[in-house]
C-alpha cells in the first residue's frame, strides 16, 4: 500500500532544515526511528568498526511497496506528514522525509523491505546517492537497511569521524536511549560481531532497565508515579539520594517518547536533588514526561548530530545541545528522598581507619562514613531550626553598615524576613544602606559585609528559580561540613551508636549534604560471590 507523498513545496519550506547525518550514531538513530515509526516489534542492529565500514537495521515493521520504497530515497518524502497543521502536533519520531535520501547519498546503502502480505519484495542498491539496482527481494516481512562505507565520497566529512570506539560508543548510547524510550520492542544489538545486548519486548520499563543495566541499578532507582498537573504528567524512575555518576550517560529524559536533552529539564532535576546529588556529578533518571503535543516544538533544526554527548569525556562533558526544544514552562519534580524509610536492625562491629562505621544487619555488611553522617545529621537539625524558630544568631562585635545598588537593596528589602530566618540580623539604615549585627552562630565569618555581598549573589540568582528556604539549605550546607566529627576523630562506642541513631532518624539518611554516600552496603550475596561460594 502506497503512503508516502513528496511534501509540496509550501510544506516543506516549514520543515526545519535538519543535517540528519554527522556521524554514524546519527544515521543508527534515524534508521531506528523509522522502523519503531513503522511499527516494528523487533529491530536488530549490527555495527562494525564503529559504524564506519557497516550498520544494518533490521526490523519487523510494516514494510513498504515498490513506488514507496522509491519515493521514501527522494527528498520530502514522507508517509508521517501532510500539511502544514500536522507540524503543530507530530505523534511519530520522524517527518521531515530527510533522512534516508541524506544517508544514502554519502554511503554504498542497500535496502530491503516487504510487506506483510506482498507476495515480493523490493531490493534497491543507491551508491553515493545514484540509484544502482532495484529489483525484486525482501525475504521476511519488514525493512532492513544496510549503510556501509560512510562519508566514502565526502573525504571532508570522513575525517571528522572520531576513534571506532568512541563512534561505537556514541551509537551504543543511541541504542540506549530508544531502547529505554521504547521498552515494548525488542532490540538486539551487535558490534563487530559479538552481541551486546539482546532486550526481550516488555511492557515494563522496569524490566527493560534491568535487562540493560541490572538489577543492582534498579534496586537503587525511585518510581515517580502520577507525578506532574494537568498539563505535565511525569513519570519513570530516578535514582535514590546519593546515586550519581561522572558523565551524563544515565541521564535520560524523554518527552512524548522522544528523546531529548534539555538544560530546563536538567536544571529542574538538579533543583530536585538539591543537597542529594554531588558536585559535579550528574543523576540517573529514566524520566518520561508527556504534555500535550501541541505544547512540543520538535520541528527545530536538528544540531544535535553535530554533537552528540561524548560519552567518554567524563566530567563536564561536551555541552548539552537539544535534540529537541521544549518551550520552556516550570516543571516541578518532586524530591526523590521521603521513599524508603531504613528499618534495619544494625549490630555496631567497630570502626575502621577512624573514619568508617563497621555494621551488620540481617543483608550484610554496612560501612557508614562517621563524617558524611554527622555533616547529614547536623544540616538536617540547622535545617529544621531554620524551618521553626530561624537560626540562633550572634551578635557581631561591631555592627557594620553597607551601601548596595538599587536593585540589590531591592532585593534585600523583599527578602528581609528570609534573612532574619537564616540568622542574618540585618535592617535599613537609609536608602540602599544596611546595617547588619548578627550572623548565624555557626558561621566563622569576620567581614560581615563582605559575607552579605557574597550571599546576595548567590541567593539572587538562585532565588529566580527556587524557594527561598532552599536559599537557606545551600547556606547551611555550605558550612556544615566545618563543624562535622571528622575522620580521624576517635569516638567511643556510645558516641557511635548515637551517631547512627541520629542518621537514621534523618529525613534523607543516605547522603551528606554534598550528595556523597553515608552508607554502603555489601550483600551477603555478594560477599559469597567474592569468595566464591556463588556465581
Ligand atoms: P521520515 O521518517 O522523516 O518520514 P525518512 O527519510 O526517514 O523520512 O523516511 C522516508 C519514508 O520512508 C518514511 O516516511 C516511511 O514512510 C518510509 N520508511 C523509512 N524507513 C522505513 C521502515 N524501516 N519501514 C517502513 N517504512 C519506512
Ligand atoms: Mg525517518
Amino acid at each position: 500500500m502506497s503512503r508516502i507523498r513528496l511534501l509540496p513545496e509550501t510544506v516543506a519550506s516549514q520543515v526545519a532544515a535538519g543535517e540528519v547525518v554527522e556521524r554514524p550514531a546519527s544515521v543508527v538513530k534515524e534508521l531506528v526511528e523509522n522502523s519503531i515509526d513503522a511499527g516494528a516489534r523487533k529491530i536488530d542492529i549490527l555495527i562494525r568498526r564503529g559504524g564506519i565500514s557497516l550498520m544494518r537495521v533490521i526490523d519487523d515493521g510494516c514494510g513498504m511497496d515498490r513506488d514507496d520504497t522509491l519515493l521514501s530515497l527522494e527528498r520530502h518524502a514522507t508517509s508521517k506528514i501532510r500539511s502544514v497543521s500536522d507540524l503543530e502536533a507530530i505523534g511519530t519520531l520522524g517527518f521531515r522525509g530527510e533522512a534516508l535520501p541524506s544517508i544514502a547519498s554519502v554511503s554504498r546503502f542497500r535496502l530491503t523491505t516487504r510487506e506483510p502480505d506482498a507476495v515480493a519484495g523490493t531490493e534497491i542498491v543507491v551508491n553515493g546517492g545514484k540509484i544502482d539496482i532495484v529489483r525484486d527481494g525482501g525475504e521476511a516481512p519488514g525493512t532492513q537497511v544496510e549503510v556501509r562505507s560512510l562519508f566514502y565520497n565526502v573525504p571532508a566529512r570522513r575525517k571528522f569521524l572520531r576513534a571506532e570506539n568512541t563512534e561505537s560508543r556514541n551509537i551504543e548510547h543511541q541504542l540506549h536511549l530508544q531502547a529505554i524510550g521504547h521498552a515494548q520492542v525488542a532490540f538486539t544489538f551487535v558490534r563487530d560481531e559479538r552481541v551486546v545486548f539482546q532486550l526481550p519486548a516488555t511492557a515494563a520499563l522496569t524490566d527493560r532497565i534491568r535487562d540493560l543495566y541490572g538489577n543492582e541499578l534498579l534496586a537503587q532507582l525511585v518510581p515517580l508515579n502520577g507525578v506532574g498537573s494537568t498539563q505535565i504528567r511525569i513519570s519513570g524512575l530516578i535514582g535514590q539520594a546519593g546515586l550519581s555518576r561522572q558523565t551524563r550517560a544515565q541521564q535520560l529524559v524523554f518527552v512524548n517518547g522522544r528523546a531529548i536533552e534539555s538544560p530546563l529539564i536538567t536544571a529542574a532535576v538538579r533543583e530536585g536533588y538539591h543537597t542529594a546529588l554531588m558536585k559535579g556529578q550528574y543523576p540517573v533518571t529514566f524520566l518520561f514526561l508527556e504534555v500535550d503535543p501541541g505544547g512540543v516544538d520538535v520541528n527545530v533544526p536538528e544540531e544535535s548530530h553535530r554533537e552528540l554527548p561524548q560519552l567518554e569525556s567524563g566530567r563536564g562533558g561536551s555541552p548539552n545541545r537539544p535534540q529537541t526544544q521544549v518551550r520552556p514552562r516550570p516543571i516541578e519534580v518532586n524530591r526523590p528522598y521521603q521513599e524508603a524509610t531504613p528499618q534495619q536492625q544494625f549490630q555496631i562491629i567497630g570502626v575502621l581507619n577512624k573514619l568508617y562505621v563497621l555494621m551488620e544487619n540481617a543483608d550484610g555488611l554496612v560501612l557508614v562514613d562517621q563524617h558524611a553522617a554527622h555533616e547529614r545529621i547536623l544540616f538536617e537539625e540547622l535545617r529544621r531550626r531554620m524551618e521553626e524558630q530561624g537560626v540562633p544568631s550572634q551578635k557581631l562585635l561591631i555592627t557594620q553598615t553597607f551601601e548596595l545598588p538599587p536593585r540589590d537593596a531591592d532585593w534585600i528589602e523583599q527578602n528581609m524576613s528570609i534573612l532574619q530566618k537564616m540568622g542574618i540580623g540585618i535592617e535599613s539604615f537609609g536608602p540602599n544602606t544596611f546595617k547588619i549585627d548578627s550572623l548565624p552562630g555557626f558561621l566563622n565569618v569576620t567581614d560581615g559585609a563582605q559575607f552579605m555581598r557574597k550571599v546576595i549573589d548567590d541567593l539572587k540568582s538562585a532565588s529566580d528559580r527556587s524557594s527561598p528556604l532552599r536559599l537557606g539549605e545551600d547556606m547551611i550546607a555550605k558550612t556544615v561540613c566545618r563543624h562535622a566529627v571528622k575522620a580521624n576523630d576517635p569516638l567511643r562506642y556510645l558516641e557511635v551508636e548515637k551517631l547512627i541513631q541520629d542518621l537514621l532518624e534523618c529525613d534523607l539518611p543516605y547522603c551528606c549534604p554534598h550528595g556523597r554516600p553515608t552508607m554502603i552496603q555489601i550483600s551477603n550475596a555478594e560477599l559469597e560471590r567474592k569468595f566464591g561460594r556463588k556465581v
